[in-house]
């Protein structure tokens, strides 16, 4: 009898208690230390005074109710998940609107951005598989990984382009942003599905994770697409985007986090 085995033992028989098992299980309770001072700790956890038959009542009106559920996929397997679901809208997305700004940039451009962005979308889609998992631990606090991707791709733009000044700057700018956000509002529900049998303890951070995560997504698809090489355009429409799916991330949290406080 493995450990596993004496798990379910225990949430299957009648009594808690393993003076009532059979020999097998106690056998393995005596050769097994962690599984000997977990059944140790039930068999002297406190009796409760409620008489037996209320107790077989209460039983009796909620065990007919439980039903198994499958455990939540691996960190690994939910941050593949994402990862998947978010080539798979950058890679639609371009093939609508095209690679020109791909072509513009240079190689060091090309290198320096998409290393960033890159390592970036791996490392929060690993938070946020990790994040909606209850109990695990917390890593850094959330503005230091929401505030670092922002920042390194800020500095590399301004470090990287050039400015050009351009009297179409505002309408630019404006289609720009209207497709990073687009693309981030694309992404979001399939990250929806990814994500949804966990449990954030921390809706708002969660929210403004998955925010950036799609923002990231948007600004991936426009330094693919958009050959306007100016770093204010690109700060301003291109990781504003990412900026503004942030705080709607973060909002749309707040609000679940209200509806979970007060009920709906
Ligand atoms: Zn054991
Ligand atoms: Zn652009």
């Amino acid at each position: 009898m493995s450990c596993d085995d004496l798990d379910k033992l225990r949430t299957q028989s009648v009594s808690r208690h393993s003076s009532t098992w059979p020999l097998e299980a106690r056998e393995h309770l005596e050769s097994c230390e962690s599984c000997s001072q977990l059944q140790k700790l039930l068999d002297n956890s406190v009796q409760s005074d409620v008489p037996d038959a209320i107790l077989d009542r209460v039983e009796a009106a909620i065990l007919p109710g439980l039903l198994p559920v499958s455990p939540l996929p691996s960190v690994s397997r939910i941050t593949g998940a994402l990862l998947l679901c978010l080539i798979g809208v950058i890679a639609a997305a371009n093939w609508h609107l095209g690679v020109a700004g791909w072509n513009a940039r240079d190689n060091l451009q090309i290198s320096v951005n998409f290393s960033l962005l890159g390592i970036s979308v791996v490392v929060l889609a690993n938070i946020l598989a990790r994040q909606m998992m209850p109990g695990s631990r917390r890593s850094a606090p959330v503005f230091v990984y929401i505030a670092a991707p922002l920042i390194a791709l800020v500095a590399a733009d301004v470090a990287l382009f050039g400015y050009h000044s351009n009297p179409d700057f505002v309408p630019l700018a404006l289609s720009c942003w209207e497709i990073g956000v687009t693309c981030a509002a694309l992404s979001a529900p399939l990250f929806w599905l990814a994500l949804r049998r966990g449990l954030s303890l921390n809706p708002i951070g969660h929210g403004a994770t998955a925010g950036l995560l799609a923002g990231l997504v948007g600004v991936t698809v426009l330094e693919i697409y958009c050959p306007y090489l100016d770093r204010w355009h690109i700060t301003v429409a291109h990781i504003g985007a990412a900026i503004a799916s942030t705080l709607v991330g973060a909002v749309i949290g707040s609000i679940k986090s209200r509806i979970q406080q007060h009920g709906p």
